[in-house]
């Protein structure tokens, strides 16, 4: 399967993606922030969406989608538990469930934290897991709904797909992230390295999402709750690893 994934900046600062499979020529949209900017891409090379996939209830990850279905009719994929406070869904989806995009299987993670049923999708066949408010590039989304345990659990999830898997997650918070993990993380030479990096890209406006698993594990805080150095860091050594999260995402509340 050689998907095209194409990063779409919506609003001020959020993503939507558009997925795109030459073979089948299917069409799949991640969360529909807005409708405009989507339906340019559509536009411009032509693609049909078949699809379309929604992470979480907040608004800019559905406001757009009546917009975009106005014009661009397809099925709309949701979380069961979340129908009630979802735009109507085509197919409802939970924990463990695999629907097909192109003849391949879509993997169903519940990601709750930063909601409830938030839902993360991977895709093995394009290597790719869709996180929005879950796991973020440097970062995750803040607890609106969960406990830290859940967004614990649910990171953990997300850390045990292959390392190479291209993490797509939701907004452009990549900088002020990175500044907050320098401080939680401050001797980590790949963390060093990577916000050197984001302030360049940033400077030049360019988008900093998607990013992969394995720089994600090698540099986000939030992902290391289990590191010595940042155990020793927080005064935290041999702590549980969800204490440590815990720990953590109180600091970036407070940051
Ligand atoms: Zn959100
Ligand atoms: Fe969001």
């Amino acid at each position: 399967m050689a998907v095209e994934i194409v990063t779409v900046p919506c609003l001020q600062d959020n993503y939507a993606f558009v997925l795109h499979d030459p073979v089948t020529q299917e069409t799949a949209v991640v969360d529909v922030p807005d409708a405009a900017p989507i339906k340019d891409v559509l536009e411009a090379r032509g693609w049909k969406i078949t699809q379309i996939w929604l992470t979480h209830h907040h608004f800019d990850h559905v406001d757009g989608l009546p917009g975009l279905l106005a014009s661009h009719p397809a099925q709309v994929i949701g979380a069961a538990a979340d129908a009630h406070r979802l735009p109507p869904l085509d197919i409802q989806v939970a924990q463990g469930d695999t629907f097909s995009f192109a003849g391949a299987p879509v993997h169903i993670i519940d990601v709750s934290g930063h909601t409830l049923n938030h839902i993360a999708l991977h895709v093995p066949a394009a290597n790719a897991v869709f996180t929005a408010d879950s796991l973020m590039a440097l970062g995750c989304g803040r607890l609106f709904e969960g406990t830290p345990t859940q967004m614990w659990d649910s990171l953990c999830k997300l850390s045990a797909l292959p390392p190479e898997t291209i993490v797509c997650s939701g907004h452009e918070y990549t900088q002020s992230n990175a500044r907050f993990a320098l401080t939680i993380d401050p001797a980590n030479q790949a963390l060093i390295s990577r916000a050197q990096e984001i302030d360049k890209l940033r400077a030049q406006n360019i988008a900093t999402v998607p990013s992969s698993l394995q720089l994600e594990l090698a540099t986000n805080p939030f992902l290391r709750a289990t590191d010595p150095a940042i155990q020793a860091h927080l005064n935290m050594v041999g702590a549980n690893a969800a204490d440590v999260f815990t720990e953590i995402r109180a600091r970036k509340d407070r940051f």
